[in-house]
């Protein structure tokens, strides 16, 4: 069963596909024509709100089922910052460079290093909100940048049970623990269990 999504960010993509194809059930495509549709406003300060508002936009252009996700950091003793400003944090053109730069000026000298990846994927189907699939994964941010593997903040975020960050495995690795695939995983358990797609 095909889902489509609605992002164009390239890292992002290239997970919710190996997640799908992990999965074996379900192929992850983004809806035709992404690119010709003019992105919304993210005008929320939740990613719930965010990614619902996304899903319903997109949503009146596929009839399919979808998704859209917003997604970001959360870091301890930033308050939660960057939080759904994380790809926004340096400016509204930063990129990651620049809210990596930014995000250590910030942590220097903190000794507090706690942090959480969230991501909200909120469901649709013919213009309508199905429900949302909320996934997290704790860490730490490190005192300089690692890896360069992934996208965003990867990098910077120490998984412990990896003894590494995000930024130094493969996607395939870091899909077997992320955000991204804790929610994405649910989704996939809610079509099958609601009959959508073979057990
Ligand atoms: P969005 O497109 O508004 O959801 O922006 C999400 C931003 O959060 C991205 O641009 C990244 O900076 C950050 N982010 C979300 N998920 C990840 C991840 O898995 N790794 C690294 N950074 C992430």
């Amino acid at each position: 069963m095909i889902v489509r999504c609605a992002t164009s960010n390239p890292g992002k993509l290239r997970e919710f596909r190996l997640a799908g194809a992990e999965d074996g059930n379900f192929a992850v495509e983004p809806i035709a024509n992404l690119q010709d549709i003019p992105p919304p406003e993210e005008t929320g300060d939740t990613f719930e709100f965010n990614a619902v508002e996304k899903a319903l936009y997109y949503a009146a252009h596929t009839g399919d089922w979808m998704f859209a996700e917003d997604s970001g950091l959360e870091v301890e003793a930033l308050d939660g910052s960057p939080g759904v400003y994380s790809a926004r944090f340096a400016g509204p053109d930063a990129d990651d460079r620049a809210n990596n730069s930014l995000l250590l000026e910030k942590m220097n000298g903190v000794a507090d290093r706690r942090a959480q990846f969230v991501c909200l994927i909120a469901l649709a189907r013919e213009g309508k909100l199905v429900r949302t699939f909320r996934g997290e994964v704790k860490g730490e941010i490190v005192n300089e940048a690692r890896g360069r593997q992934g996208f965003g903040y990867d990098p910077l975020f120490y998984y412990a049970p990896f003894g590494c960050t995000f930024g130094e495995v493969e996607a395939g690795e870091k899909m077997k623990v992320s955000h991204r695939a804790c929610a994405l995983r649910a989704l996939f358990e809610f079509l099958r269990t609601n009959g959508h797609v073979a057990k």
